[in-house]
């Protein structure tokens, strides 16, 4: 495996040109986006893709999404490219929106899970865009990580994660949105949110109400994490927003600040449980939006990590899976998280939260 720095400001030709002739021949290139880090093999390439699912150890039955460095090529992969597409592409690509669309013929059935539809986003990072346009093929990446675990936003956490199953890493440095795409589906009359991301619905609205084009949330995405437990009576809209996902190794404890003194309490419960049973001390880390939780005394709980979390939606999805991955790397026990506003602007880390708590 090997990991190449390349400059965002200006992506050295070379690099670029030698990690784009190793997609066209269908090998696995991780590389940034302003999202997360995402692991590419070319789109239109069957075996190419399988490699993406082998690398990951994610479910045959989760899609992909084909990256693009134009509306163009967007369109190439899809059958019927709806007035919704359109005016959203137009109004927010490249960046981090993913339109679900009727898909093309070309498009293997491996990328998209079977579905008939397609899932396609032009993505803002420089690296991306150039590593795009000069392999002049669409790019299948879903993120540089192994399945359920936490997505990569440091080329460090790809080397982590997926290691020797990944030829070549880009480091592009790291990533500023720091959380997945918006995925909304286009191929009804309707647009419906899929999976909320930093693109908000107020943004989405601004674009979609003056068409006359109502848009929805999905009522209840498909919760399953193994084939075995997927519902086959149905065909899932989006069978990849599995429940439990974006989630560090350890037990998460989401709870709201009005809960602070009774998580206190619950915390030093866990803590005499662990020590009566003769279980080793392992330490806790406590993503905190309003100060360190204290206990009676005033003091932090024993063991227990402040990290101390953004007040603004923006810097804190930056920052949050860098926190997630660093409680793993310390091997935590527990995570305790604040949860944040219950508005729109944080409807992404909401979920992401949701899901790492389960
Ligand atoms: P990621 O792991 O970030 O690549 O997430 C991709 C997610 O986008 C999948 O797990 C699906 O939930 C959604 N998605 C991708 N392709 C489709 C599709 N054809 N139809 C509906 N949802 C899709
Ligand atoms: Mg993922």
């Amino acid at each position: 495996m090997a990991v190449v720095t390349v400059d965002p400001a200006a992506p050295d030709p070379a690099a670029i040109a030698a990690a784009a002739s190793r997609l066209r021949a269908g090998e696995l290139v991780a590389f940034p986006t302003e999202t997360v880090y995402g692991l590419g093999a070319h789109a239109l390439d069957e075996q190419a893709v399988a490699r993406i699912y082998a690398a990951k150890g994610r479910p045959a039955w989760n899609p992909v999404i084909a990256h693009v460095p134009s509306i163009e090529a967007a369109r190439a992969l899809a059958r019927d490219w709806p007035r919704s597409a359109e005016s959203l592409a137009r109004a927010f690509w490249p960046g981090p929106l993913t339109l679900v669309v009727p898909k093309a013929r070309s498009v293997p059935d491996v990328a998209t899970a079977g579905l008939d539809a397609v899932a396609v986003r032009i993505p803002q990072h420089p690296v991306a865009l150039a590593l795009l346009r000069a392999a002049g093929v669409p790019v299948a990446a879903p993120s540089a990580n192994r399945f359920t675990q936490v997505s990569p936003t440091t080329a460090a956490h790809v080397v982590r994660s997926l290691g020797d199953r990944v030829p070549l890493i880009l480091d592009g440095g790291p990533c500023a949105v720091g959380i997945e795409s918006t995925v909304v589906d286009c191929t009804g009359d309707d647009v419906i949110i899929l999976r909320p991301g930093m693109l908000g619905r107020e943004s989405l609205e601004a674009v979609l109400a003056p068409l006359g084009i109502i848009l929805r949330h999905a009522v209840r995405t498909i919760a399953h994490d193994t084939p075995a437990q997927a519902p086959h009576a149905e065909t899932p809209r989006s069978p990849g927003m599995a429940d439990r996902h974006y989630a560090p190794r350890a037990d998460v404890w989401l709870f709201d600040t009005h809960q602070r003194d009774e998580i206190a309490r619950s915390l030093h419960q866990w803590q005499q449980t662990r020590r009566e049973a003769g279980q080793s001390a392992s330490p806790v880390h406590a993503l905190l939006r309003g100060g360190p939780l204290v206990d009676r005394d005033g003091a932090l709980a024993t063991g227990t990590r402040y990290v101390p979390m953004p007040s603004s939606p923006v810097e804190y999805a930056r920052a949050l899976y860098g926190a997630l991955h660093a409680a793993d790397d310390d091997s935590v026990g527990l995570v305790l998280i604040e949860a944040p506003p219950n508005d729109a602007a944080w409807d992404g880390v909401r979920d992401r939260l949701t899901r790492a708590a389960r």
